[in-house]
């Protein structure tokens, strides 16, 4: 090897051994990192950050995918018969305590959550831990006006609407408590208030059956949604009550109660009890039955 050659291997066996030196003071400099953050209670972290490396959305095994394109976008998604919904860990939206408008079918339209009284400019709170879905502005003749939609890791949607500020992006890991908007009166509303949807697999479900809100509590630590066999998630499936899925039928016209009664596999009687209505009432295009 000539003098040249020499000061070069040199040279490079230096450059070889700096470089090893480098990164073995980086792994060096981040391991103390690591060992502060398993001495912090980091377990509960580092679970919630493999699980977000492992898994691209929350609930992956329920959910068939992560679209930002609409509330309801499971039409056709077969319902499990059971599923068990963990709610410890929760945190109340608001503060307010006084509901304006209950869950059900309105006069021509269904109400599918639940409206508590908020002053513009309250804080409203993710409900439980999850990850922002949609942020959006519905126009004032639709709907939800400012809105965040979230899904949680027990399986369950929220949705916030009405805000007047969203404080959230989409695709954001957020944690029960987080601060998330600002109430308003945005969208389809008169008097500020919050209108606040707990859903399954699209499914609305009554939020008082989830949250009391007047004790500022959950009303159980489990909530048990349950379908009929065979069941799809459709805007028409609501869980009213804590027995399973209900179903309602949008009158359409030229709609009769016998045509509805056999569409739906109830009897007219049935139809009639559940509605408060007889035999001879008009149906109106547009009016809401409930029909199990
Ligand atoms: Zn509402």
């Amino acid at each position: 090897m000539s003098f040249t050659g020499m000061k070069i291997w040199l040279s490079a066996v230096a450059i070889l051994l700096s470089a090893n030196a480098f990164s073995q003071d980086l792994i060096a400099r981040q391991a103390p990192v690591d060992r502060k953050l398993k001495s912090v209670d980091s377990l509960l972290i580092q679970k919630q950050l493999k699980l977000e490396e492992t898994y691209p959305y929350p609930a992956f095994d329920l959910y068939p995918d992560w679209n930002k394109t609409s509330v309801h976008n499971y039409a056709g998604v077969k319902l499990p018969l059971e599923h068990q919904i963990d709610l410890t860990g929760f945190c109340m939206p608001t503060t307010n305590t006084r509901i304006t408008s209950k869950f059900g079918p309105r006069r021509r339209r269904m109400h599918n959550g639940i409206d508590v009284k908020v002053q513009v400019g309250d804080s409203i709170y993710a409900a439980f831990d999850g990850k922002v879905r949609i942020v959006r502005n519905q126009g004032r003749r639709v709907g939800y006006g400012l809105y965040v939609v979230i899904r949680h890791n027990n399986g369950l949607e929220t949705v916030y609407g009405h805000l007047s500020k969203q404080l959230v992006k989409e695709d954001d890991y957020v944690k029960a408590g987080e601060l998330i908007g600002l109430g308003g009166n945005t969208g389809r509303s008169t008097g500020s208030h919050l209108h606040f949807e707990t859903r399954f697999l699209g499914v609305a479900i009554n939020p008082a059956l989830i949250f009391d809100f007047t004790k500022q509590d959950i009303v159980a630590d489990n909530f048990t949604f349950r379908s009929r066999k065979g069941s799809t998630s459709s805007s028409t499936t609501l869980v009213a009550d804590g027995d399973g899925v209900i179903r309602y039928h949008k009158v359409r016209s030229g709609d009769t109660l016998s045509r509805i009664a056999s569409q739906r596999g109830v009897s007219i009687d049935t139809l009639c009890e559940l509605n408060r209505i007889t035999r001879k009432t008009i149906l109106r295009p547009g009016q809401v039955l409930r029909c199990s």
